[in-house]
């Protein structure tokens, strides 16, 4: 089928999922790209906070509703390089300000494998396009779990990569510090695949890392292999997973790793719990500041005068904690806690290969389900968040459903360990 008759077809059935905020109908972005390369021939859908030239990237806020973006990301350079057929724009919560997908400007995202439930958040569109089988690949991006969330609740494979494996020049940032881009597809192979591309060190930004080219090649070098692997799993994930489902799920997973090879080992993580609120005072304050710029002088709207409560609610704490923080009070506090967790972390993962457990703690709620107490939402990014305070690679991989609702498991790895836990990822949908 031809594209053309392709986007026709998505943006029909799109009516009901809205992953998509833009169809790129003109080929805008589709431009001189070869017909060559190792995505040749792939279908592509980028998150609206990743600048695509010549396509309005709004990060799903009314503030950006009319920013056409006058140049491509690294990661997009890198794949129309290698022949990525890129689609159009994904839906995407405000800012990356959700677990949901519901705060975009443009709507909910509906999840193709659990129909009326949210497809998860902030990257909703990324996993449901990839998940309704619209696209072949997705980039998204995760802060506090972005990535991992709806991938699991759309049982498709996620991957976030070692802080700064990945340029994130041209990323709309959500909180610099944490913020990573990474992958979406149906198989661990062609997640590794667009990761393989999107990688390298980029002078263009500092915190990108120069690493030696053979790290980079992790479609290359992917491997099933399990036997011998030494996998840690927490009592703290059984202790704090809400959903019973869930948690039988992960154990099977963990028999089907030890049917495998693997060898099972506890660990500890016994400050998990203070990883939530430590890593949103880090949000607040690292967003607030990434919002100033949007003062309705260079790109559109006054933040304030166009967002939605949540990204609102980011801006005046934020905003709050940075005044008051010549006591030393919150932020200061947030990020000694950082280096406990990140300490924690890395105690527990001296002792194995990789760490094991779930993604999210509950199944995705159904759309329209009001709730009013924003702690009730960050509760589903406690198994995601201290991944990204440490600045570790974690992916998510399909584990089983509970009541046909897809749920993942998540496999953290050290730092720069992203083989490793993509080659986890591969053994584990294997040994199925
Ligand atoms: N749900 C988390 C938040 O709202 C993570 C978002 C993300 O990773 N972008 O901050």
């Amino acid at each position: 089928m031809e594209i053309g008759e392709m986007l026709n077809e998505i943006e029909e059935k799109d009516k009901k999922i809205n992953s998509f905020i833009v169809l790129d109908k003109k080929g805008i972005s589709r431009r001189d790209v070869p017909n060559k390369g190792k995505l040749k021939n792939l279908l592509v859908g980028v998150k609206s906070n990743i600048n695509v030239e010549g396509l309005i990237t709004s990060a799903g806020s009314k503030t950006l509703e009319n920013y056409i973006s006058p140049y491509d990301a690294t990661v997009v350079e890198k794949v129309k390089a290698e022949g990525g057929q890129i689609l159009g724009m994904l839906n995407m919560d405000e800012f990356a300000c959700g677990s949901s997908g519901e705060t975009s400007f443009y709507g909910a995202t509906d999840n193709p494998s659990a129909r009326g439930h949210i497809s998860g958040g902030s990257s909703s569109g990324s996993a449901a396009s990839v998940a309704a089988g619209f696209v072949d690949i997705s980039l998204g991006t995760d802060t506090g779990g972005s990535i991992r969330n709806p991938a699991s609740h759309c049982g498709v494979v996620g991957f976030k990569p070692t802080y700064g494996v990945v340029s994130r020049y041209g990323l709309i940032d959500m909180a610099m510090s944490l913020d990573q881009i990474g992958s979406f597809a149906r198989d661990v192979e062609k997640a590794a695949l667009l990761l393989e591309t999107i990688t390298g060190y980029d002078p263009k930004d500092e915190t990108s890392l120069k690493l030696d080219p053979e790290f980079y090649r992790f479609f290359k070098n992917l491997n099933p292999g399990l036997k011998g692997i030494k996998v840690g799993y927490a009592d703290e994930f059984d202790r704090l997973v809400q959903d019973k489902g869930i948690k039988k799920v992960i154990h099977k997973a963990l028999n089907r790793l030890s049917s495998a090879g693997t060898e099972i080992i506890d660990v500890s993580l016994p400050n998990l719990e203070i990883a939530l609120p430590t890593y949103y005072l880090n949000v607040y304050v690292e967003f607030f500041s990434a919002t100033r710029k949007y003062d309705g002088r260079r790109y559109g709207h006054r933040i304030e005068d166009a967002c939605g409560e949540e990204v609102l609610r980011r801006i005046l704490l934020g905003s709050y904690i940075s005044q008051k923080e010549y006591s030393g009070k919150y932020y200061k506090k947030a990020l000694m806690a950082r280096s406990l967790i990140r300490k924690e972390l890395s105690d527990a993962l001296k002792k194995v290969d990789v760490l094991v457990g779930p993604t999210v703690p509950k199944l995705p709620h159904k759309l329209g389900t009001k709730i009013e107490d924003p702690m009730i939402m960050y509760a589903y990014d406690v198994f995601t968040v201290p991944v990204n305070l440490a600045g570790l690679p974690a992916g998510t991989v399909p584990a089983g459903k509970v009541n046909g609702i897809p749920t993942g498991l998540q496999v953290t790895g050290k730092a720069l360990d992203d083989q490793k836990v993509l080659n986890v990822m591969y053994g584990f949908e294997q040994c199925g």
